[in-house]
């Protein structure tokens, strides 16, 4: 028996799930690392965690200190609860188009919520510049200091798998893993991920799951930074190269659209009663890619990087589905307690 002291204790270790259907699909073993199962309910909590130790470390931190930062939600999530248990307040930019969900857990919290119109990086008005410049205005006036978490451009959140997904990993399969693949939002999850296993076995395949609107499939097959498309997934889908993927190459790169991606999420749910947000759907979609790519016989692992009712009001919701012309499974548009 462990006790855990204190919510940080309780973050990563989580469970490693043998993906039934979309094994059964493949011929492979398709492994999903339950990341819903953090404190925060998402991947961004080990992050979180990182880049709040860093800045103590570094002594940018100082006790009862202000983190300010730009996010679709999660890190933001993970963050906050990370801050609450450590004595620090954060004060998190969203773009207003992000899951009402995500809002309400900031702000029931304790996190002071900017919500901000989604417009591209390269406006100076982008969640990720108002939050610098947030946080560069409370260094000066708050009496315990400030810091700007940067989870894009900061390395310290790809540590967090360097030290804990990616040895989780390979310690849960005992090794025997022969691919992972994840999409991107800051790229830590993948570039961490894959530096830990690398470093273990340099023939295990990395992939790269990229939604419409994303740039990054494009960069790694093509050499450019085109963009096409929109999609629903939130918290991915990325227009630059962060710092977190400075060194970083895939060795697969897979583009997944809303509807390869959504039925699975649906499908995870329904049959194998995973309840994840939409980017697991392209993590998964991705796995089974890779596995179309490496052949039966395979172990791939990807990530179920957030819980599913963090988007209740949009993936569950049949009126929303339809507006975005994605199919409506039956059992959610009749008698789904859920919304009715
Ligand atoms: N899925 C969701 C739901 C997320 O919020 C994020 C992080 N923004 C990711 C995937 C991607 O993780 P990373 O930032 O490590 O690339």
């Amino acid at each position: 028996m462990t006790i855990h002291h204190g919510i940080i204790d309780a973050i990563g270790n989580t469970p490693l799930i043998r993906l039934d259907r979309v094994s059964e699909l493949t011929g492979c073993e398709i492994l999903g690392k339950a990341e819903f199962m953090n404190p925060g309910q998402s991947v961004k909590d080990r992050a979180a965690l990182f880049i709040i130790r860093d800045a103590e470390r570094s002594g940018k931190l100082r006790p009862g200190g202000i983190i300010v930062e730009g996010t679709a939600g999660n890190t933001g999530i993970g963050l906050t609860l990370v801050a609450n248990a450590l004595g620090y307040r954060t004060v998190i930019v969203i773009p207003e188009t992000q899951s009402q969900e995500k809002k309400d857990m900031l702000r029931l919290s304790g996190a002071h919520l900017v919500e901000v119109p989604a417009v591209p990086y390269r406006n100076e008005n982008n969640y990720v510049h108002v939050s610098a410049r947030l946080a560069a205005e409370l260094a000066e006036l708050s009496p315990n200091g400030a810091v700007w978490a940067n989870q894009f451009d900061n390395v310290a959140n790809r540590q967090a798998h360097v030290e804990t997904t990616g040895p989780e990993i390979w310690q849960q399969t005992g090794g025997k893993v022969d691919g992972f693949v994840s999409a991107v939002g800051t790229g830590g999850t993948l570039a961490g991920v894959s530096i830990a296993l690398k470093e273990r076995n340099p023939h295990i395949a990395i992939a790269l799951a990229d939604p419409p609107g994303a740039a990054l499939f494009s960069y790694y097959t093509s050499g450019e930074l085109r963009s096409e498309g929109s999609s629903i997934t939130e918290g991915i889908g990325q227009g630059r190269v962060t710092a977190n993927l400075d060194g970083f190459t895939p060795d697969f790169s897979f583009h997944i659209a809303d509807d390869e991606a959504i039925p699975m999420v649906f499908d995870l749910l329904e049959h194998e009663g995973l309840c994840v947000g939409p980017s697991s759907g392209v993590n998964v979609a991705g796995a089974a890619r890779l596995a179309g790519q490496l052949g039966p016989g395979h172990t791939i692992v990807t990530v179920l990087c957030d819980y599913g009712t963090r988007y209740q009001s949009k993936l569950f919701n049949p009126d929303f589905l339809r507006s975005k012309g994605l199919p409506v499974p039956q059992w959610i548009e009749g008698s789904n307690p859920l919304v009715h």
